[in-house]
């Protein structure tokens, strides 16, 4: 397969894909390996961890240097890397105290003469599928945990960003105890992936989350589903509207907007609405890209160059329909690549696509609202669930607003929060994911099965207990 250079638009890197045969030939390797792992015991595979993290900085010029690359960004990749780093280094520190917490002892049964003794053991073998946004990242965020609770893992990078695998697999090379590997491919690798884990993390678009549970359902299997987002910010009207254009505009452009975490729909308060869009507009103004210069600039390019298509085809939607484009509006092709520059749209209905798709882009659309409940009511108007933001002008009036939005995390006095913070524990609602956390303690214990030892301490009922007798 090739991969595209999102800056250049070039496909120039090429990379070997797997097949269903060797994803199953990965899988069975790892299984053999898996039991080891686990009977090390956590203290020891914390190490293994800590090794890769020190492994992971070590190298840390050469899978930036690929992972930029991937990306068309630096900064990002840069702090992609660290993450990794940290990520593991979390949680080899936090996975020993919650093993060291879970129940053991053996607590008397409801049923008389019986106690309960519960084990723990990890699901074998994990899968990750992961997307082309943030790539190191999503490809390990949820194999790490899982890793520590006991399981090998099976990973399947995003074939649009594959070039950060190459030194990541230079790096593994140097820790053979740790059964982590990649597979490389589109669809059909992920669904081969399905077809072989005992647990598979799907993070990408719903329409793909929906194809994974299918399969996943098929093999029984269960299914962590982490997807797209709509996310809404409410600036109400006590809020100071420079500030609150400030975090808006952040919270909605960094990465060109290709974060599931971004705001992507923004409903302000009339009464700070016009200061609120000029400071909105004067700070979109001074958003630079990273074209020419990649080493300057806030806004690169587009990873996946088809989206720049999807969202011009949102813009025009929402001109089409009447809505009024402040700053921003045309892709921009310069170098081979496609960027955006921040586009503010106002006069927006809530039919619009814009409003109701997600963008995965450097939009902000814009609603004045009358009442609190319209605002909320609004924000609520949506199939998805994945997050939201209220800057106010308390806390206490965010968080009032915030407890009545529909969505698992809600960032107050800030936006997109779930970017910078890993130990918040919620549940995506609606088509925004499915099952456990994966961010609080929840994303590691989820990789743990339990076991109930049943002990009978009395005597074994006799079969004459089941016995016929007459109708009573
Ligand atoms: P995508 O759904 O197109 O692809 C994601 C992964 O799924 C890729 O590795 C791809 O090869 C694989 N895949 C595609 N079809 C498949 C199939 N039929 N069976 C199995 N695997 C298959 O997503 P994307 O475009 O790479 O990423 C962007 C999306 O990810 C956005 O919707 C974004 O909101 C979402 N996302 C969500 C989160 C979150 O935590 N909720 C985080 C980041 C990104």
């Amino acid at each position: 397969m090739k991969a595209t250079n999102p800056r250049t638009g070039k496909a120039d890197y090429e990379f070997a894909t797997d097949t269903p045969d060797s994803v199953a030939e990965a899988a069975r390797e790892l299984r053999d390996r898996q039991g080891a792992w686990e009977a090390m015991g956590v203290s020891a595979r914390a190490k293994v961890l800590l090794r890769l993290a020190d492994l992971v900085e070590a190298n840390e010029q050469a899978i930036f240097d690929a992972l930029a690359i991937d990306t068309g960004r630096r900064a990002i990749a840069r702090m992609e890397v660290q993450g990794l780093a940290r990520n593991c280094r979390r949680w080899a520190a936090r996975a020993p105290e919650l093993m060291d917490g879970l129940p053991r002892d053996a607590t008397p049964s409801l049923t008389p003469g019986v106690e309960i003794v519960p084990e723990f053991s990890a699901f074998p073998l994990f899968g990750a599928i992961a997307p082309w946004n943030f790539p190191i990242l999503l490809s390990h965020i949820d194999a790490v945990p899982a890793l520590m609770a006991g399981c090998a893992a099976l990973v399947k990078p995003s074939e649009v960003t594959p070039r950060f695998v190459e030194p990541m697999r230079d790096v593994l090379a140097q820790l053979p105890e740790l059964p982590l590997r990649y597979v490389m491919g589109g669809p059909e690798v992920g669904q081969a992936l399905i077809a072989h884990v005992d647990y598979v993390c799907f993070t990408g678009s719903t329409e793909t989350g929906r194809k994974v549970a299918e399969a996943a359902a098929r093999a029984l299997i269960p299914a962590n589903l982490e997807l797209g987002g709509k996310d809404p910010m409410i600036v109400t009207a006590s809020a100071d509207p420079a500030w609150a254009a400030n975090v808006a505009l952040r919270s909605s452009v960094v990465a060109t907007g290709q974060a599931c975490q971004s705001i992507e729909r923004i409903y302000v308060a009339r009464e700070v609405a016009d200061p609120f869009l000029d400071a909105l507009v004067a700070g979109a103004e001074t958003v630079t890209l990273t074209h020419p210069d990649p080493g300057s600039g806030h806004l690169g390019p587009f990873i996946f160059p088809a989206q720049a298509e999807k969202i011009a085809a949102q813009i025009a939607d929402a001109r089409a329909g009447g809505a009024k484009v402040l700053t921003g509006g045309e892709v921009e092709r310069l170098g081979g690549g496609a960027y955006l520059r921040p586009t503010i749209l106002t006069d927006v209905t809530p039919d619009m696509a814009v409003i109701r798709e997600e963008t995965f882009g450097p939009v902000l659309p814009v609603t004045v609202f009358d009442t609190l409940d319209d605002a909320i009511a609004m924000a609520n108007d949506s199939t998805y669930g994945l997050s939201a933001a209220v800057l106010a002008g308390s806390m206490e009036e965010a968080a009032a607003i915030g407890s009545q939005l529909e969505a698992g995390a809600i960032s107050l006095q800030d936006g997109a929060l779930t970017s910078m913070v890993g130990d918040a524990t919620n549940h995506s609602r609606g088509k925004s994911g499915l099952g456990p956390s994966r961010m609080g303690d929840e994303g590691f214990l989820r990789f743990l099965r339990r076991k109930a030892l049943i002990r009978q301490t009395g005597q074994a009922a006799p079969i004459d207990a089941f016995a016929e007798g007459p109708p009573q």
